[in-house]
């Protein structure tokens, strides 16, 4: 890709993609399909192919990792050397740390881990296809993972980000607004009885006005609430069809 400042990321209003500002990217949520997870989804949102398996409560090893008072809650995040343009190296690095630990920060907001003392909940997150936004994607993905592996939870995360490019604020940036941008913040909630609770992740690269700051964080509620139907109509579909092929 060339310059930064040759590429124009709006034209006649809307994104390189036809989206408008404040739009997500086609969401396709599918729960249950691993068979040998206690919890698991697959999850595209716009190119992003994430999948997630959920393992526990179980007994946590090594035995000195163990928390007397809660469950242990561990996030690995991992990129398919495939899923990006230029092969990723395989194996953790600096950033699937990070993401793994700010993403675990986020789903300890949910988890009931005070119900499981001495136990681990092991979240192991699977990108498969990355186009930007993909830490948002495995968040959505594992939050419905984890209602799927029956894990006691206080609410849903539902994770999006906001970008700016070429001076607008706009909605679940790909590739090219991510690249080009001029800042891009990731948010996940945390989202309790159908409102959201409070904010469980929150990041930034590059720099906004303050009245810009609050219009992303509208922009990014009203798209997390878009997210959060769709994951709930997830998993309601996967249990509607469970429970009437069980009365057949
Ligand atoms: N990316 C890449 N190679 C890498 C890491 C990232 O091509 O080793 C791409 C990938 O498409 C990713 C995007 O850059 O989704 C943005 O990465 P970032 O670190 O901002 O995380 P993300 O937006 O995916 O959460």
């Amino acid at each position: 890709m060339s310059n930064k400042d040759e590429v124009r990321l709006i034209v006649d209003g809307k994104r390189l993609d036809g989206r408008a500002f404040d739009e997500l990217r086609p969401i396709k949520i599918k729960v249950g399909v691993l068979k040998r997870a206690d919890g698991s989804c697959y999850l595209e949102m716009g190119k992003n192919k994430v999948v997630v398996a959920v393992y526990g409560p179980r007994e946590v090893h090594p035995r000195h990792l163990q928390d007397p008072v809660k469950a242990v809650v561990r996030y690995r995040y991992n990129m398919a050397p495939f899923s990006v343009e230029e092969r990723k190296r395989p194996g953790p690095d600096r950033r699937s740390v990070e993401i793994s630990k700010v993403s675990r920060e986020a789903l300890e907001a949910i988890v009931m881990k005070e119900l499981f003392p001495r136990s681990g909940i092991d979240v192991f997150v699977e990108v498969l296809q990355a186009d930007a936004g993909s830490r948002t994607a495995c968040l959505n993905a594992a939050s419905v993972a984890l209602v799927d592996a029956g894990v006691p939870m206080k609410g849903m995360i539902s994770s999006v980000a906001v970008a700016k490019v070429d001076g607008e604020l706009v909605l679940d940036p790909m590739k090219e607004e991510d690249f080009y941008g001029e800042a891009d913040m990731p948010f996940a909630f945390f989202i309790r009885n159908d409102r959201i609770e409070s904010i469980a992740l929150l990041q930034m690269d590059g720099r906004v006005t303050k009245d810009e700051f609050i219009k992303a964080v509208k922009m990014a509620k009203d798209g997390a609430m878009r997210i959060y139907k769709m994951q709930k109509e997830a998993i309601k579909s996967k249990y509607v069809v469970e429970s009437e092929e069980e009365v057949d």
